[in-house]
């Protein structure tokens, strides 16, 4: 098989020559064997999907009976990927007809606090806990992996061993996007607008060793991202010290991670540490909002009373430092 395989590219080589005699521009060919790659794509053609019978047609291959979750029409491209061993997927982008413009009602918006115990802490004081799929599944996996890398590497067993290893990390991530949609489903409908923390330093907490594996555990990155998409409007908040500063008074109340209770000793403000975290994600994301009205398009905007209560004082401080200037 393998023979026939080269004799193939060896003859297609051959044409290639050819080809670049005459002045095109042509690379090598290689041989790619099915494990090297996952995915493959259609552009603009080459693809049907028959409503009828629930069938998508590709071209080379057939047709194939799918699962189709929504109607699709005016369909641009379809990639087709392989996840594991058992499952593969149809991703079809379609082009939509008009845009759709959602209003959005200033009052109905949370400002949310991630964090490893709990998943999620917003300013209404709700709570989600972390469930750290991976960490639960840490004993099986380490299980697989030993018995993986005891198999003769090639052999049916070593073929086993690694469907095995595979599946449970297929099993791992389907629990954690579960997760994820349900709750960022749960807050795009209850909520307009939405103020996440701004998710860079993500990055360098993983460079600590002891929080790494937690941090990417619980998928904040992708949760943000399935806001984006969701949310009427998402709104990253750059602050610093969202969990020193006090909601109430903007007191400097410095704790240690294990310090789970905010105590204001100014305004005598007790509350949750991550509860206190969220309501300042909020207040700050407020106010950059109406700092700079531009980020929300004006046909997208209803404006409520507090806002323009806000957007009075705004004027007046702009105003007063115009006229301390002069
Ligand atoms: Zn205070």
């Amino acid at each position: 098989m393998l023979q026939m395989v080269g004799k193939k590219i060896a003859t297609a080589n051959k044409a290639l020559k050819a080809l670049r005699k005459n002045g095109h521009k042509v690379g090598r060919l290689k041989y790619l064997h099915s494990e090297d790659y996952n995915s493959f794509t259609y552009n603009q053609s080459g693809f049907d999907i028959t409503a009828v019978d629930g069938q998508l047609w590709l071209s080379k291959i057939g047709k194939l009976k799918i699962r189709l979750h929504r109607q699709v029409q005016n369909i641009k491209q379809v990639t087709v990927k392989r996840e594991g061993k058992r499952r593969w997927y149809a991703i079809i982008c379609c082009e939509l007809a008009e845009p759709i413009f959602k209003f959005i009602d200033i009052s109905k918006s949370v400002g949310i606090d991630v964090g490893i115990t709990k998943f999620v802490h917003d300013s209404d004081n709700h709570e989600v806990e972390n469930p750290l799929f991976l960490k639960k599944m840490l004993k099986p996996l380490r299980r697989a992996s030993r018995q993986l890398s005891r198999r003769q590497k090639g052999s049916a067993n070593y073929q086993k061993a690694k469907n095995r290893l595979q599946v449970l990390h297929e099993r791992i991530k389907n629990q954690r996007m579960d997760f994820l949609h349900k709750q960022s489903s749960s807050y795009s409908a209850r909520y307009d607008l939405i103020f996440l923390e701004k998710l860079l330093r993500v990055l360098n907490m993983t460079k600590n060793h002891r929080l790494a594996r937690a941090i990417l555990d619980s998928g904040w990155v992708t949760f943000g991202s399935m806001l984006k998409y969701k949310a009427k409007h998402l709104v990253e908040v750059y602050s610093p010290n969202t969990s020193v500063d006090c909601s109430h008074c903007g007191n400097k109340v410095q704790k240690s991670l294990a310090v789970r209770i905010h105590r204001c000793d100014k305004c005598f403000l007790v509350l949750d540490r991550d509860h206190n975290a969220a309501l300042n994600i909020l207040q700050r994301g407020l106010k950059s909002l109406a700092a700079t009205k531009s980020s929300l398009p004006m046909e997208r905007r209803e404006v409520t009373p507090v806002e323009t209560e806000k957007s009075v004082k705004q004027e007046s401080i702009e105003a007063h430092d115009f006229s301390s200037r002069g």
